[in-house]
């Protein structure tokens, strides 16, 4: 080809100029076969399941990392230049660059290196994968303005003025704790209102000012550490500069957080930055304001930050503008240039896995990118999960531990309750009020857990035996209160409460089992005067809410909380003594594999709420099944026990960690056409002695939204091979009959079979 094709020449652009996919994930294989002696050829991610896509653009070329518009089909879209050429495998024409957008990089090679690699490793389309590194405004190809970094400081603790404003008094006494002041992007993640804050700068209470020399980070004096925190300082500090992975293993409460910061300081005294990565709903604002206490420009990028907002970070990340960032999964690919460590926190939490479209491993990325950069990476967790365990006694990761909790807290002593004949008052034993009631008694607070929000999971008929289903999944719909509805879980049906049985109208309809709302009930049955403060999902939703209760709580006041996941982890309650988990029995007996494992992260995690102030905390655990072997092992040998149990389980049937794991999946209107689909690719599937195929089998819960969902699972005792055999797959998923009624999928070691 010459390189001279009319602009709008009508070659095959429908379909794309496609460059060969990647064997190898990093190097970007250079393609021979011709040159164009006067353009250049440019390679192109764009937002779309493609590889990358070669264009031709004549005059001085994009930099790698820069954006640009291109043609793709019929329309323009936006596009990251992964590399300049001058060569192209493309055989026909290609399609001219529209417009350069930057004329400097916006993600640096390193991070577009990560995510070649990424995309090859999950088996997720290049283009699509790459975007992953910009957010969603930079994506689309606006650039927004960089303003100059604004600082909020108080100038005076409050005072009487503002005995009626209560409101403004706390944001006033929030900030004054930040010794540095707080920078106009926390306000958000820190819960800190600007309409106080402002109100308060006409009273000159706060100054607002262009941050013209950002402070420094200067070494704080800090809380003496323990014999086994100094040591976990020691090592990573000792690491920094070059690769290494960490388990920090500490029970919850024994000072990781604190460890986290003082590494952090040596790795800035060094002029590097750090990158936190946290689960999606553990950033407390107290966790938070530790940090940019110590370290002013701390940077948070979560979900309680605008998009345009993100951008923005991602702007000043490329500036060398802050010193850390803490963010949710997708902050790995942020373009820190001078990044010296990387922290995970609750390494265990499941949400570090994208769960749709390309369903990477933020924390498995971590690992990668740290290597690769050659800096020390540390996954931080009470109850790790059992891979990470698994890597650790296979000497991948080094392993240092924190038994005691600093001061005099305690760890919580574990109590089961038998529930087998006991009367159950919505879910709550007899002996487990009476338990919550002496604490009260003591001006202390307790804790109830259980993972099931609304009022009752199932309304059934007491005549016929009819149960409300969802029209759309194969579930059963919840009962809720305040709105009183019928509710799906998984596709958002709502539905009126029937007056009488849809089936034979008889009038009486029992709910039955026991959500959030229905133990908020009985605890205010049962303890009238007390503030009974319930946090779920259905709470979160309003911020001011959810503030509210957390406001009650830190009073330190009796009161109980009530909730679910979103009370396990991160939060440091010091009154809370009594934990209890409603119902320990629900994961024991999934069908997900992972069920155990879970159930024990969340009583561990859930017993870490109590007792970590002065006085001990006690857990509390309502069981059918006191003498399963889960429970027995966290009863005798804590979590240390039960994992050692769990991964021998697994090493027995050839589950992961020691066998590698993917799904296969189809979604489809129909139920055959998904599982025929599945069906057709098994007996395509290259024969080969490493890689089992299992199924393909309805997912647990079949239909959902109304799809039908099946799976195909992959074991595999030799990656590559997996990686193989997952490679033809794919590409033979494409062509076969069938292809087009169903929504096919990968996932490479899923967190969640469901
Ligand atoms: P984790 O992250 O393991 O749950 P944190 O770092 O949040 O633990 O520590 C729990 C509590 O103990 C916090 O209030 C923290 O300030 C305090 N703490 C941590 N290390 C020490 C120490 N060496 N001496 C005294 N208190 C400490
Ligand atoms: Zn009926
Ligand atoms: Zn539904």
């Amino acid at each position: 080809m010459k390189c001279s094709a009319a602009p709008g020449s009508k070659t095959s652009c429908q379909a794309p100029a496609a460059s060969a996919p990647l064997a190898d994930p990093t190097p970007i294989p250079t393609l021979p076969t011709r040159s164009t002696d006067c353009d250049w050829v440019v390679r192109v991610a764009v937002n779309r399941p493609l590889p990358l896509l070669d264009y031709r653009h004549v005059g001085e070329p994009p930099v790698p990392g820069a954006r640009v518009r291109v043609p793709l089909g019929r329309r323009a879209t936006v596009g990251l230049v992964v590399d300049v050429g001058r060569t192209t495998a493309h055989p026909g024409a290609l399609r001219d660059v529209i417009a350069v957008i930057d004329s400097t990089l916006l993600v640096p090679a390193d991070v577009i290196a990560l995510l070649q690699w990424a995309a090859n490793y999950y088996h997720h389309p290049l283009g699509d994968g790459v975007l992953h590194a910009l957010p969603s405004t930079l994506r689309a190809g606006a650039t927004p303005t960089l303003r100059p970094a604004m600082r909020w400081r108080a100038l005076r603790d409050a005072d009487d003025t503002l005995r009626r404003a209560p409101g403004q008094a706390s944001t006033l006494a929030q900030l004054s704790a930040l010794a540095n002041g707080c920078n106009d992007s926390d306000l958000a993640p820190l819960g800190i209102s600007r309409d106080a804050l402002r109100a308060l700068q006409k009273k000159n209470l706060v100054t607002c000012s262009v941050d013209a020399a950002p402070p420094q980070f200067v070494s704080h004096p800090t809380v003496a550490l323990t014999d086994e925190q100094s040591r976990a300082c020691a090592a990573i500090a000792a690491a920094l500069g070059k690769y290494q992975a960490f388990l920090l293993q500490g029970v919850t409460g024994s000072g990781k957080t604190e460890i986290y910061l003082q590494a952090i300081a040596a790795v800035l005294t060094r002029g590097e930055q750090a990158l936190v990565l946290v689960p999606e709903i553990a950033l407390t604002p107290q966790t938070l304001a530790r940090f940019i206490a110590r370290f002013p420009r701390t940077v948070v990028s979560h979900s309680a930050v605008s998009d345009v907002e993100r951008a923005r970070i991602h702007l000043r990340c490329l500036a060398g503008e802050l010193d850390v960032l803490i963010g949710t999964r997708s902050a790995i690919f942020a373009p820190l240039q001078r990044l010296g460590l990387i922290v995970i926190d609750e390494e265990h939490d499941t949400s570090f896995k994208q769960q749709d479209g390309f369903r990477y491993s933020a924390r498995d990325l971590a690992i990668k990118r740290a290597r690769e950069r050659g800096i020390p990476v540390v996954l931080g967790s009470a109850t790790p999960a059992l891979e990470t365990l698994h890597n650790a006694a296979r000497n991948r990761y080094r392993t240092l531990r924190l038994t005691i909790r600093p001061g005099r807290a305690a760890l919580p002593t574990l109590r089961v309750i038998d529930v087998r004949g006991e009367k159950l008052e919505d879910g709550l034993s007899q002996r487990l009020i009476t338990a919550i009631g002496q604490r009260l008694a003591h001006g202390e607070q307790a804790l109830v857990f259980l993972n099931r929000r609304g009022f009752a999971p199932t309304l059934q008929c007491h005549d016929c035996g009819w149960i409300a289903q969802c029209p759309h999944c194969d579930v059963r719909l919840t009962l809720h209160r305040q709105p009183q509805q019928l509710l799906c879980h998984h596709c958002d049906e709502r539905q009126p409460l029937p007056r009488a049985c849809p089936d034979c109208q008889a009038r009486e309809l029992l709910q039955r089992g026991v959500g959030t709302q229905r133990v908020e009930d009985a605890l205010l049955r049962a303890f009238p005067a007390t503030p009974i403060l319930r946090i779920d999902r259905d709470v979160a939703r309003s911020r001011d809410r959810l503030e509210q209760r957390f406001d009650i709580i830190r009073s330190g006041q009796p009161a109980i909380l009530v909730g679910t996941q979103m009370l396990a982890k991160g939060h440091h309650f010091p009154a809370v003594t009594l934990a209890a988990v409603v119902n320990a029995d629900g994961g024991l007996f999934s069908s997900d594999y992972r069920g155990p494992e879970r159930t024990a992260q969340i009583i561990v995690q859930v017993a870490g709420r109590a007792g970590r102030d002065e006085r001990p905390g006690e857990l509390w655990l309502q069981t059918s099944h006191p003498d399963h072997p889960v429970i027995n092992a966290l009863l005798t040998g804590g979590y240390d026990a039960f994992a050692k149990l769990a991964l021998a389980e697994r090493a027995e049937v050839g589950l992961p960690p020691f066998m590698a794991l993917a799904m296969l999946r189809a979604d489809a209107d129909s139920a055959d056409d998904a599982r025929a689909f599945l069906e057709r690719l098994r007996e395509t599937a290259p024969q080969t002695e490493h890689v089992q195929l299992r199924g393909p089998a309805p997912a647990p819960i079949e239909r959902r939204a109304d799809r039908h969902r099946f799976q195909l699972a992959a074991l595999a005792h030799s990656r590559p091979a997996l990686h193989r055999l997952l490679t033809a797959l794919q590409e033979r998923a494409a062509t076969l009959p069938g292809a087009t009624r169903v929504r096919f999928s990968i996932d490479v070691d899923p967190v969640d079979i469901f």
